[in-house]
């Protein structure tokens, strides 16, 4: 395990106590008012459910002439409106001029989007405009799903001395046509988790899903999965909002899904979980046993690469491949697996074997 990182956990900055921490507000300031309104309703309608506010001041947008954000003049009236209803507020930063411009009007919490964490240099330039202060950063994923840009991003900030530190998932960039905005991809903020388990992990619904109907949805898979916290964006007149309308919901609807929420038990350790302590264990048996099944397969592998090498043939033999793969489907819909997931294993088992098959014939 890496214990390389310093940093303190979400209780210790935030007022969220032992509760999911939850960050909501518009996309995008617009001005002074709605700035202003926005955050009253927020908290009239969700009370101490939630606990930062948000709000973009420069808005790094795919392409241009779209709303870039109303810029350096709307510090002080995010700096207001949090003031005004008793919440630290946090902005996006994308560069040390921003760091420095956020740090000179008051406001509390930085976050780099998502567009910022995949450049190391300006990542770097953040950090080290950073260095000697304390102030609580939050670190989006880069846009694409790499986990180890991810973390370098996280690497560059707390090296920078930067304990108050969390990082927000809000899905990723894809080709392929999907109902998500930025599908979720699951497995890599779980892997992280696995990796660096003292990163707190923010879940941003509202990038993910990119329509409203989409938020509550993603909120609680998010909380299904154990994580500490969710921003959402909210706004007073979603649908004028002037960055972002489609995903933004009205505070009214924001206390809904803030109420509708169930925060599962992070941890075990009551009575009468050893019902799930024995699955558990049988869970670990069965995944020991799957290993050990894989390890002699790719042993037969090699024996046969070695067959194949000796009569001349190629490794890739089309037709028995999707004979293998035509078996295991059916095989595994009767027992209630999906397509996609026997393909995708399949595909791995296919990759692994051709590997052990070459190495076998590259001997001399
Ligand atoms: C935002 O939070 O409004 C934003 C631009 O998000 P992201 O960096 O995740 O795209
Ligand atoms: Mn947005």
């Amino acid at each position: 395990m890496n214990d390389k990182f310093d940093i303190l956990p979400l209780s210790a900055w935030t007022k969220a106590g032992d509760k999911p921490l939850v960050i909501a507000g518009p996309c995008s300031a617009e001005g002074e008012e709605q700035a202003l309104e926005t955050v009253t309703q927020i908290v009239k309608n969700c009370g101490d459910k939630v606990h930062m506010l948000r709000a973009g001041i420069w808005k790094p947008r795919t392409r241009p002439n779209s709303f870039e954000g109303v810029g350096e003049i709307g510090l002080p009236w995010v700096k207001k409106a949090a003031l005004a209803v008793g919440l630290p507020i946090a902005i996006e930063v994308a560069n040390p001029e921003h760091v420095e411009a956020a740090l000179k009007a008051g406001i509390d919490v930085l976050w780099i989007g998502a567009r910022t964490t995949v450049s190391p240099f300006n990542v770097q330039a953040i950090a080290d405009a950073l260095k000697g202060v304390d102030i609580p950063v939050l670190i989006k994923n880069p846009v694409n799903p790499d986990l180890e840009l991810w973390v370098g991003a996280v690497e560059r900030i707390n090296a920078a001395g930067i304990k108050k530190l969390a990082i927000v998932h809000r899905g990723f960039s894809s080709y392929e046509k999907s109902i998500y905005r930025n599908p979720p991809m699951w497995e890599i903020p779980i892997e992280l988790r696995r990796r660096f388990p003292q990163i707190p992990i923010i879940v941003d619904p509202s990038h993910m899903g990119g329509t409203r109907d989409l938020i509550y949805i993603l909120a609680q898979q998010g909380m299904d999965m154990g994580f500490d916290g969710l921003m959402i964006e909210s706004h007073i007149n979603p649908d004028k909002a002037w960055s972002d309308a489609k995903q933004q919901v009205t505070p009214e609807r924001l206390a809904e899904i803030l109420n509708s929420i169930i925060v599962r038990q992070p941890e075990v350790n009551k009575d009468g979980f050893q019902t799930l302590h024995d699955l558990r264990a049988r869970v670990d048996r069965i995944d020991a046993y799957i290993i050990e099944l894989l390890c002699e397969r790719m042993g037969l592998s090699e024996e046969i690469g070695e067959f194949k090498k000796n009569e001349h043939l190629a490794v890739h033999q089309a037709e028995r491949w999707s004979q293998i793969v035509k078996r295991a489907l059916e095989k595994g819909k009767n027992g209630g697996l999906t397509e996609e997931f026997i393909l995708k294993l399949f595909q791995q088992v296919h990759n692994e074997s051709i590997y052990h098959q070459t190495k076998v014939m590259e001997k001399k």
